[in-house]
């Protein structure tokens, strides 16, 4: 068990995607003022027969250098919309998947997951799209078209690890966004008390005001639990409450948990 070189992340690549060795985790989003659950995320991953459970951080990238993410991105989304199909109506949540910006350039890729979706019947409410902010960088307005393209479709889209990247205030005025995910490895081990904390929570009330729904993700101690319920960020995502589970697990809590039914859409959210 041992992380791949990039080599064999090429050379194993058609391989594994033929193979059933790359699949998707779970990992659920809660309303933590309720307890419920109110959507998952999900998470790449690839199990090598012979070098273990890979995860995103060792092989994304590689993906990404030699032009392999969009052929695996589809590959997740269309797992996301099985999953979602197979479903019963009745305990169905949205389900967020993650685009890479390599996703975005060169291809029509809004065009390409509605034939996935459509294939498999999901209506798109159930499907929200998460960028990162880091999309942005070399140019915003193919960001904003891409973001323009996902509202034309239906999808609500999210802004991933919002804060990290290294424009904040100017993607945050020009990107139409429904949801900005916080990342709490931001604080990178330092208490809430100080000067992270005092900005997260500045962030947080300008979201509201810009009526963009947050989401806060890498939740692991109750003292951020706190924080977050006393400055109205509601939404969650974190080892505190779960961590990704396969498939198997995803669905069986579902059909036994509590979780929401009032799905947001773009109406919802927009008011249109
Ligand atoms: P992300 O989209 O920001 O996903 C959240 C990451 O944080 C996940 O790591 C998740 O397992 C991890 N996480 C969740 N809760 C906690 C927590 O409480 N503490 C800590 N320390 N970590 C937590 P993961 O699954 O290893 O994915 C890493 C990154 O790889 C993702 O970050 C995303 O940028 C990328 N990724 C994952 N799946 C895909 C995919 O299908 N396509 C693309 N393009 N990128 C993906
Ligand atoms: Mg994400
Ligand atoms: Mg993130
Ligand atoms: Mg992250």
């Amino acid at each position: 068990m041992r992380p791949m070189t990039d080599e064999e992340i090429i050379r194993f690549f058609e391989m594994a995607i033929a193979g059933g060795q790359i699949f998707v985790y779970y990992q659920p989003q809660y309303n933590h003022s309720t307890g419920r659950i109110v959507g998952a995320e999900g998470l790449m991953r690839w199990r090598h027969p012979e070098f273990g459970l890979q995860y995103p951080v060792n092989f994304i990238p590689i993906l990404e250098k030699y032009g392999l993410i969009h052929r695996a991105d589809l590959f997740v989304f269309e797992q996301i919309c099985r999953f979602q199909s197979n479903c019963p109506p009745s305990v169905r949540i949205p389900i967020s998947f993650n685009v890479s910006r390599h996703d975005l350039f060169g291809h029509d890729y809004v065009k390409e997951l509605e034939a996935i979706r459509k294939k498999y019947d999901v209506p798109v409410k159930y499907l929200h799209a998460e960028i990162t902010e880091s999309s942005a960088i070399g140019g915003i307005d193919l960001f904003i078209k891409a973001i323009t393209q996902f509202h034309e479709a239906g999808y609500l889209v999210a802004m991933d690890d919002f804060g990290s990247g290294y424009s904040s205030l100017s993607v945050l005025k020009d990107l139409p966004v429904d949801i900005l995910k916080f990342d709490l490895q931001f604080l990178a081990g330092e208490g809430l008390g100080g000067r992270g904390g005092i900005i997260l929570n500045s962030a947080i009330q300008m979201a509201k005001w810009l009526e963009t729904q947050v989401l806060a993700e890498g939740v692991e101690t109750i003292e951020q639990a706190d924080f977050l319920k006393s400055v109205g960020c509601n939404y969650v995502q974190g080892y505190l409450y779960a961590k990704p589970m396969p498939e198997e697990k995803m669905r069986s809590l579902l059909e036994t948990g509590s979780f929401e039914t009032t799905v947001p859409t773009l109406t919802f959210i927009r008011g249109l």
